[in-house]
């Protein structure tokens, strides 16, 4: 059967890929979008716990880790959070601010959903759901097979997302692509995800589970305050999920348990009380966490029996306690993957790739990977927002 003839086809009915459809679509283009789940976009459903974090007042570059950090630019510069507030506002969307700039709807996710295929359907770009991709390949112009039919375009966007939370219909399909298309493909790894204990850190943590202290956690130079979770098998909560894109295999987290108070002080100050070390660590930090890091780390006792030498090291050990994670729990708990569509390969100013006319990517399959707190999502707006320009 001869191929249905369009200007754009998009594969993946994403963040990226519904914002660049729209925008191709309002300059005119026939636009063909296609999702092999049975609705679109549910990754922005799910985020934010469903009230999706959609983007941040502070977007700047350094929010972002990419092999090129200067790569994102162009596009952060083209689509700015105000350029997204404001489409919110037209279609009456009500938000607010949580905290560090944090964007988040005040009803649910699911309206910033019905706003993008509303747009979609305004600017003419067609949806297909549950279309299988069988194959590319470029005669001329793409021609991209899948079970619903072949369809033949000028341009091709690929916008299938990362490999996180495969049950939401994450899939390799962009990398493998990529890589019909000689385009290299930085290594790929879970970020946003927790971290695990090597086993003896379980056997002495998993007491601990569901405990949330406040603390700054440090792989290298690289720092986060913020509330720290420990699970039965490691951490998680923000300031866990954060450390964790940057962490590789083998590294050492180092914890700090009183992030700008200085223990040695607080000690010495209280040097004279009967009050026991666990009782006045128990001021800072919930009861069950407080003793089981004294029974791990320090007997305690009245602090008017430790040596000033005694409470350096305790201090030190606060300050400073160092953990090896054994691993992440993978891509099944990530937000997101690291790595992704080599910067080199693409043009930052359009996502086109410098060696295949025609071909596009844009969102979380290119190797840029945003901090927690509404900096992926707003990549996916502003790559995708860019690539729409162009294809
Ligand atoms: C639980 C969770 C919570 C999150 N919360 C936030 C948040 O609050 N703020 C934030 O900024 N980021 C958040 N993120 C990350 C954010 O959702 C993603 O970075 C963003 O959605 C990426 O946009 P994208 O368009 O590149 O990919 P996606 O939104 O993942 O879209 C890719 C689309 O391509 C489709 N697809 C994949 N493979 C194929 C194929 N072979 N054929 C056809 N279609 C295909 C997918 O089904 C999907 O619809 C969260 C992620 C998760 C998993």
């Amino acid at each position: 059967m001869k191929p249905i003839e369009k200007d754009v086809v998009i594969i993946g009915a994403g963040a990226a890929g519904l914002t660049a459809g729209i925008e191709a679509g309002r300059r005119g283009r026939s636009v063909l979008i296609l999702e092999h789940n049975d609705q679109v976009g549910r990754k922005v459903r799910v985020s934010g716990g469903g009230r999706c974090n959609f983007t941040n007042l502070g977007i700047r570059p350094e929010h972002y880790i990419s092999r090129n950090p200067h790569f994102c630019k162009s596009a952060l510069a083209r689509y700015s959070p105000a350029d997204f507030i404001s489409r919110l506002e037209r279609h009456g969307i009500r938000y607010h601010e949580k905290e560090s700039g944090q964007l988040f709807c005040n009803g649910s996710s699911e309206q910033i959903v019905r706003m993008l295929v509303s747009e979609c359907g305004d600017a003419g770009a067609e949806i297909r759901l549950k279309c299988r991709v069988a194959g590319v390949e470029k005669r001329g112009r793409f021609i991209v097979r899948t079970d619903t039919g072949a369809f033949a375009s000028s341009s091709l966007l690929i916008a299938t997302g990362g490999l996180s939370y495969p049950a939401l219909g994450a899939s390799d399909l962009g990398f493998r692509m990529a890589r019909q298309f000689g385009l290299a493909v930085t290594p790929l790894k879970p970020a946003l995800v927790p971290l695990s204990f090597r086993r003896p850190d379980t056997a002495m943590l998993s007491p601990l589970s569901g405990v949330s202290i406040h603390a700054e956690l440090s792989c290298g130079p690289v720092k986060f305050q913020g509330p720290v979770l420990f699970t039965h098998h490691g951490l998680s909560g923000p300031a866990a999920l954060q450390i964790s894109s940057y962490w590789n295999q083998g590294d050492e987290i180092a914890i700090n348990l009183l992030p700008g108070r200085d223990a040695y002080a607080l000690f010495t100050e209280h040097h004279g009380s009967r009050m026991e070390l666990q009782n006045f660590l128990s001021r800072f930090f919930p009861k069950r966490f407080s003793s089981l890091w004294c029974s791990r780390f320090v007997p305690s006792k009245p602090l008017s029996l430790y040596s000033h030498r005694d409470l350096k090291a305790i201090s030190q050990k606060l300050h400073n306690w160092t953990i090896r994670p054994a691993d992440t729990e993978g891509y099944g708990k990530a937000e997101v993957t690291r790595g992704g569509i080599d910067t080199a390969e693409l043009s930052s100013k359009t996502m086109e790739a410098k060696k295949v006319a025609g071909l596009f990517f844009a969102g979380e399959v290119v190797d840029v990977t945003g901090q927690l707190g509404g900096y992926n999502l707003h990549w996916a707006w502003a790559s995708g927002y860019t690539a729409g320009q162009y294809v």
